[in-house]
């Protein structure tokens, strides 16, 4: 059924739903599109990929789908990270009207499967593909599905079940990130510790050429705002305050400084009300500067997420920035930088890639993301191979390798026999080799912020400051002895270890010195055995989950009246074992 060219589904809000992301075991190499070199942890698999470990690894939830499953009304289960036999038990033991699925392109092989188990076991289900994958130009010649949705799926899901799509949106009241880990050392999920997920906006008007999240969402000159102004965001961060018991929100939005009108006046409001909020963001470089650093210091930016891409890119969010100098303001004043450089841009090549990588290690962020110059389907870039003929064709470079971390899929003017994969290596290790473990990299800029704000005049800075530097006192101290001893017989990473703690020493007094002894060991035993352990080929996976919403815990509690509630009767499907999934 359709109605203003969108379609609408027949039963409306007594359809029952099913959302999913892709089956896993990710960190492998597949028939199905698993790969090795891209797991599913964000950090480990395009930043701190070479650290060993030092890696950063931690998971998170496919929050596009946790949004759509908050904004729906019918009854709506949410399957993250199951396995294929998982995915299968799920279809088999219930029966769903409409099941979502979203994916990225190297998903194809296992979003096609997904559809066919689907087809095979929900023959009336309608099967809808969104996500990144949606962009693929051939998509419904590819995979048996009935509908792609490209772009922003919330308002799509509630038209389509007949919902009003002007309602004000909720937001799911989830922590950023889950299964963290660090030197051996598991980050626990205390309350409070982990920071809340924030998405304000989607897409980013900048529209940089290989940009799929700003071509996955209109591209040059479109964004889609959930939250309109810095009044709708205060309230919905209230509430993630007072129901996770969190102050830090790690702000999943392309570009958020680029609203200024909405940050400054989510500024104020955290002003007048005392909020000693940490933010986490995603910035572009023009986007930053036209705050003055009072301004970014009050409005609790800690960590910045920035494009530097590479030297004379020519894009038009780094016009006239020396994003050296930026780093170093930002980092001076305990704002953690993420730098992202890419390899392979179109002026690389062999003889020039050794200063290109010279370039972007010079940053000295505290995280560096490297990815290779890849044109992803929806971009301006890949419309330009496309033309120019230069993209591999999938039998000879399969989707599920166009991933940005390991080769390119087309053919590049000047790299070529797929030595960007070597380049790409080379960039990690010297940032890793001459910049040290971003975890040091990260205490020091702590400190940097501790000594420059701990006598800051708003008391909402110094408070926020004192907490998110706290564990100078304990954890990190010890967290730079073992690190001090691991690098024993590296002189310059030693030295930067040692001076580290020596500061340390010198701003927390005596405590920091005999913590650092006992932790230190302990985070020296457990480096060592983290790294034996990933010698020996370990791997992580993100735990599954299962989450239903009210109407669909509703059904599960009462299917009779569930059957009255949605007017007809719950038919039964092939019944398989039941898997038992973790939640
Ligand atoms: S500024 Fe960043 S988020 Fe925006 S289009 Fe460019 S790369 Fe994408």
């Amino acid at each position: 059924m359709l109605k203003n060219n969108q379609p609408v589904h027949p039963l409306g809000t007594r359809a029952r739903v099913l959302l999913t992301s892709v089956f896993g075991p990710y960190a492998q190499d597949d028939d199905y599109g698993s790969r090795k070199n891209n797991p599913m942890e964000l950090y480990q698999n395009q930043v701190t990929r070479v650290q060993g470990g030092f890696s950063l690894r931690m998971f998170h939830r496919s929050f596009g789908l946790m949004m759509i499953q908050a904004n729906l009304t019918a009854p709506c289960t949410l399957l993250d990270f199951p396995t294929l036999e998982q995915f299968r038990s799920e279809i088999s033991r219930n029966v769903y009207d409409v099941i979502g699925i979203s994916g990225i392109l190297p998903n194809i092989g296992k979003v096609r499967k997904m559809c066919e188990l689907i087809r095979q076991y929900q023959p009336t289900a309608t099967i809808i593909v969104g996500g990144h994958i949606a962009n693929k130009e051939d998509l419904r010649q590819t995979i048996d599905t009935d509908h792609i949705v490209r772009g922003e799926g919330v308002r799509w899901f509630q038209r389509y079940l007949g919902q009003d799509d002007q309602a004000p949106v909720h937001h799911p009241m989830a922590t950023s990130g889950f299964g963290g880990r660090i030197m051996g050392i598991n980050l626990g999920n205390r309350t409070g510790g982990t920071a809340a997920i924030l998405i304000p906006s989607v897409g980013c008007p900048m529209g940089c050429n290989f940009c799929s999240t700003s071509a996955l969402f209109g591209g040059k000159g479109n964004f889609f705002n959930f939250y309109e102004t810095g009044d709708a965001l205060f309230e919905v961060m209230c509430k993630m305050e007072k129901t996770l018991h969190v102050r830090s929100f790690f702000t999943l939005d392309e570009n958020f400084l680029l609203h200024k009108t909405r940050a400054l006046r989510l500024l104020e409001l955290m002003q007048e009300n005392g909020k000693s909020w940490a933010l986490y963001v995603f910035s572009s470089a023009r986007a930053l500067q036209s705050y003055t650093m009072d301004q970014l210091v009050r409005l609790g930016i800690s960590w910045v997420w920035m494009g530097l891409e590479g030297e004379e890119s020519a894009y038009d969010k780094l016009l006239g920035t020396d994003t050296r100098a930026l780093v170093d303001r930002l980092q001076s004043q305990g704002i953690r930088v993420l730098g992202s450089s890419i390899i392979g841009l179109e002026n690389h090549t062999p003889e020039n890639i050794q200063a290109v990588i010279d370039y972007a290690v010079s940053h000295d962020t505290v995280f560096h993301q490297f990815m290779l110059y890849t044109p992803v389907a929806g971009t301006p870039l890949y419309e330009k191979h496309k033309r120019d003929g230069s993209l591999l064709p999938e039998a000879e470079f399969p989707n599920a390798d166009a991933h940005g971390q390991y080769r390119f899929n087309y053919r590049h003017p000047h790299i070529r026999d797929g030595r960007e994969e070597q380049y790409l290596l080379q960039a990690f290790m010297e940032d890793f080799r001459v910049n040290g473990p971003s975890l040091l990299r990260m205490i020091r800029v702590l400190l940097n912020g501790w000594q420059r704000h701990r006598n800051h005049p708003d008391p909402c800075v110094r408070n926020r400051v004192f907490r998110e530097t706290f564990p100078l006192r304990s954890i990190y101290a010890g967290a730079v002895w073992a690190m001090r001893k691991w690098y024993r017989n590296d002189p310059r990473l030693h030295q930067k270890a040692e001076r580290l703690l020596e500061d340390i020493y010198a701003g927390f007094g005596w405590v920091p010195r005999i913590v650092a002894l006992v932790v230190g060991r302990y985070a020296f035993f457990t480096l060592k055995r983290e790294e034996a352990r990933l010698a020996a080929g370990q791997t992580y996976e993100p735990r599954t989950f299962l989450e239903k919403n009210e109407a669909a815990l509703a059904l599960d509690k009462a299917p009779a009246l569930g059957s009255k509630v949605l007017g007809r009767d719950r038919q039964t499907v092939a019944h398989e074992p039941s898997t038992v999934l973790t939640a």
